[in-house]
């Protein structure tokens, strides 16, 4: 069955995209959230026209296709495109075969265990407590991370004593058997990281994430031989070469791919499977409650070597104004600490009819 036309419904954040068969049937996806309508034009002209007319069977091969025709553009805005592409594949097959697409790799429907995911750097040590205290109480959510450090920060705190406040403050308000997660988004020296994650382990703290400039991978491995705590990290990372040699050289203790800056589910089940041979756990990115958050509960039912819980923004409207109303019916609902995945077809998911008729719209045929 041939591809016969692809749409896109675009706004500056985020761009849902609609697949459509040439017997009619469809699929709905999403490319990669901030600076939507930048690659929605590069969906548009360097996706489309190397796949319509397509067998739409086999992804990986029409995907590769498309990687190779463009192989002079190598990188991120392309695999955000090509996930709008596979994401609407994946919806398309799984409305056809009437099975969500847990099921098609493998996985079960239902509930899967989350943790809270800060955004906040700006937010006092103990306001952090107190929200995640309430969504302990409220929501039963038994896991949380929050932010050390400055992003990308070349060693600076948000603000002087930030990190080592908010360390011992939530250790002190969190009962021991809470997880706690810390992210430090590309912050110290190995030398600096090594110091904080002392810190970090008389405080409970499980998982450090991203101790180091991602893009120098030999900090990150002196930190991760160095400390008795998870080292993780990768959610930028869509190239498999530099996978690869994360995983063989051991940079990180938890890989965190991001299913959508990786090109897809398809890439990044290709992935999972390589993270698994090697023995490691996959703890996958998914910072927002847009399309990625869902493909990621399906994606983490399935593998075999999924790590504990599912990244789950706590933002609101206040930080995350435009994924207000995205979906029909919220797909994220929290029940005892889980999300649920249905087994409604596809992704299971109904875009906002408003949403769709107020975003700007371009077809390719
Ligand atoms: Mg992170």
């Amino acid at each position: 069955m041939k591809i016969k036309k692809l749409e896109t419904f675009t706004k500056p954040f985020v761009s849902f995209v609609k697949v459509t068969l040439e017997d009619g049937s469809t699929g709905i996806g999403q490319m990669s959230t901030y600076h939507a309508d930048i690659t929605a034009q590069i969906f548009h002209k360097q996706v489309c026209p190397w796949i319509l007319g397509k067998n739409y069977e086999d992804f990986e091969d029409i995907e590769n296709l498309i990687l190779e025709k463009e192989h002079k553009f190598p990188g991120s805005y392309l695999l955000r495109a090509i996930a709008g592409l596979d994401t609407a594949l994946w919806d398309l097959k799984g409305k056809l075969k009437k099975l969500p697409v847990v099921s098609l790799i493998g996985g079960n429907p239902g509930f899967l265990k989350i943790y809270g995911s800060s955004m906040k750097r700006d937010i006092q040590p103990y306001d952090e407590a107190k929200r995640f205290k309430t969504l302990q109480d409220e929501k039963g959510v038994s896991a949380f991370k929050f932010r050390i450090g400055s992003e990308c920060g070349r060693g600076k705190d948000e603000w002087e004593g930030r990190t080592e406040e908010i360390v011992r403050l939530i250790n002190k308000e969190l009962d021991i058997s809470t997880s706690k997660l810390v992210d430090a988004n590309s912050c110290y020296s190995s030398e600096q990281a090594i110091e904080i994650g002392k810190l970090l382990i008389d405080n409970n703290i499980t998982h450090f994430e991203e101790p180091c400039p991602y893009w120098d991978p030999e900090e990150t491995k002196k930190v991760t031989e160095a400390l008795e705590i998870d080292v993780t990290g990768g959610e930028q990372d869509c190239d498999f070469r530099i996978w690869k040699d994360m995983i063989d050289r051991k940079i990180v203790n938890i890989f965190q791919p991001d299913v959508m800056y990786m090109g897809g589910l398809t890439r990044i089940l290709k992935l999972a499977n390589m993270i698994s041979k090697s023995g490691f756990t996959c703890t996958p990115h998914a910072a927002n409650l847009s399309l990625v958050t869902v493909c990621t509960m399906h994606f983490l039912k399935a593998i075999p070597n999924a790590g504990k819980y599912l990244e789950y923004s706590i933002e609101g409207e206040d930080y995350y104004p435009w994924q207000k109303n995205l979906f029909s019916k919220h797909p994220f609902n929290i029940i005892e600490g889980n999300v649920e995945i249905s087994d409604d077809p596809g992704w299971g998911v109904e875009i906002n009819k408003n949403w769709l008729e107020t975003s700007d719209y371009n077809i390719s045929e």
